[in-house]
């Protein structure tokens, strides 16, 4: 692991950031719109979700770049606008945080699946490669690869994340099988850790899908399996549809309340994902002091 990544976990457990997509929905982002355009569109908005964060206590925030790899963006008419997307994406973390935070920037699935031929190895190589660099040259502390289910998929991305020379920390989404302990295509933690630290990897752990009970069990068998602190990025419980909308709802004392069995399996970089909010961070900072 890079010795900085260590001394970040010295004084105990590190709070990330919450989910950002609603945050920016809140803000005015139409649902389907590309939220990572935003970075150019409405750098402000985006900044005070950021900010944000940095109030809440996140000692890392991400960045507003999760689906800024080619292949999506060129469904948004973007894809001549990669590099600045991203690099405007770390930009603004980085004045949200100044020197009260680390920037780890998030890099999220292509969207195409490799198995079903919609994407060659080469493209997704080159897609990620050109996302990474590009976040590197901004600054970035680290890149964190997100909501990862193919592990074909996020060893490539691991690879050109690591050719940047910066930390790398791997994330895949366990939501399925009788007890939500496998990606959608079948992947166990174990297998995910394996896969994930032999292209690489620096951290690994585990985001979305499911609500923070089910991440226990999960950060104990990819902390035994990696040896390692685990990155946990859990939804505020299971989505429900209400008006057709899509609604989360544990409070975030509801979530807090797990932090401590969570960290007792092999959590060390806390923090939440869909549903969850500034509100959850407070939270669950608060929970980590009260341990
Ligand atoms: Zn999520």
């Amino acid at each position: 692991m890079y010795p900085n990544l260590e001394k970040l976990l010295l004084s105990g457990p590190v709070v990330t950031d919450g989910a950002w997509g609603t945050q920016l929905q809140s803000r005015g982002l139409p649902v389907g719109a590309c939220p990572d355009a935003w970075n150019l569109s409405h750098p402000e908005a985006v900044e005070a979700v950021a900010r944000a964060y940095i109030e809440a206590g996140s000692q890392i925030i991400l960045t507003n770049t999760f689906g800024a790899n080619r292949s999506i963006l060129v469904k948004h008419d973007l894809a001549d606008r990669v590099a600045e997307i991203n690099r405007a994406g770390v930009e603004i973390s980085r004045r949200a945080a100044g020197t009260r935070a680390k920037v780890f920037a998030s890099m999220g699935p292509s969207g195409a699946m490799l198995m079903m031929g919609e994407v060659s190895e080469d493209d997704l190589r080159a897609g990620f490669s050109e996302q990474a660099r590009a976040m590197a040259d901004a600054g970035a502390d680290a890149i964190v690869i997100e909501t990862m289910t193919d592990p074909a998929e996020a060893r490539l991305a691991v690879a050109a994340a690591k050719e940047t020379g910066l930390p790398v920390v791997a994330c895949m989404t366990f939501d399925s099988g009788a007890k939500l302990d496998r990606t959608m295509m079948g992947t166990t933690p174990e297998q995910a850790a394996e896969q994930l630290l032999e292209a690489g990897a620096d951290i690994i752990g585990s985001n979305c899908g499911q609500g923070i009970a089910g991440f226990v069990e999960i950060s104990r068998r990819l902390h035994s399996a990696s040896g390692r602190a685990v990155w946990v990025k859990a939804n505020a419980g299971l989505p429900e549809m209400r008006d057709g909308n899509t609604h989360y709802a544990q409070t975030a004392e509801q979530f807090a309340a797990y932090i401590p069995q969570l960290v007792a399996a092999g959590a060390g970089f806390v923090g939440g994902c869909c549903g969850t909010s500034p509100e959850f961070i407070q939270a669950v900072c608060k929970k980590l002091r009260s341990a």
